[in-house]
């Protein structure tokens, strides 16, 4: 199972640091097919120890140059980072990133080498659509997406489901995964509402390789406790 930490805006440098001091001993015990990935705000990027994956929530598609307030490949080089978030609903929805801006990342981080969760989600209106909705939605967040690549993960993530509280049900997740599953041929992770209460049956579903967590991960007692449920 893969377990991601999505901190957002939240966190600083310094509990950034104390959160890993805190979760990386227990890490020696987890499954050893397990794996952690933790994404930051950037300011708390570093080199940090442990068996665990440090990546960016996101960056400019961009060696260096003059791109105000954003951070590009030299920023991330620094610290050994060459893992990213690409086309999470919150910035597809608040920064405007269009599918072609958000291929155009994609692209310039897999030439990179960059492992990427890749994440797709619909909005309330199309889940309510029906299934056919949802599909033809969500295949189109794969336009200008490179499906073969060998370093991508994908995290489907229905917009209605991150930070309500209120997860996708069983069902939808199942029936969801299986079809993008038909369509790809990568790990699929299930974002949405994750937390100790739900993990146990959201992994036990079939086509659920991992989670994608947002608000249940900022706790370090919360996130340890869904990688060991
Ligand atoms: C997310 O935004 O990636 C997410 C899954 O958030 P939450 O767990 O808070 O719903």
């Amino acid at each position: 199972m893969i377990f991601a930490a999505n901190f957002k805006t939240n966190h600083t440098r310094k509990s950034t640091k104390d959160y890993i001091e805190a979760l990386s001993p227990k890490l020696t015990d987890k499954r050893a097919e397990d794996r952690i990935f933790i994404f930051p705000p950037s300011t708390a990027l570093d080199r940090f120890e442990g068996d665990f994956t440090l990546g960016a929530q996101n960056a400019y598609p961009t060696h260096n140059g003059a791109f105000t307030g954003e951070i590009g490949l030299e920023q991330l080089d620094e610290f050994g980072i060459n893992t990213i978030l690409i086309g999470h609903s919150e910035r597809r929805e608040h920064m405007h990133e269009d599918q072609q801006t958000v291929a155009k990342k994609y692209r310039f981080f897999m030439e990179q080498g960059f492992e990427i969760i890749y994440c797709i989600g619909e909005p309330l209106e199309i889940r309510e659509a029906g299934d056919a909705a949802v599909t033809k939605y969500l295949l189109a967040q794969f336009e200008g997406i490179d499906l073969s690549y060998e370093k991508m993960i994908v995290a489907y993530e229905p917009i209605w489901a991150i930070g309500t509280g209120r997860s996708a049900t069983v069902e939808e997740i199942a029936s969801t995964h299986a079809m993008l599953k038909s369509n790809m041929n990568r790990p699929l992770l299930y974002g949405g509402s994750v937390k100790p209460a739900n993990i146990k049956e959201i992994t036990a579903i079939d086509g659920v390789d991992g989670v994608l967590v947002g608000s249940a991960s900022l706790d370090v007692e919360s996130f340890a406790e869904m990688i060991f449920a």
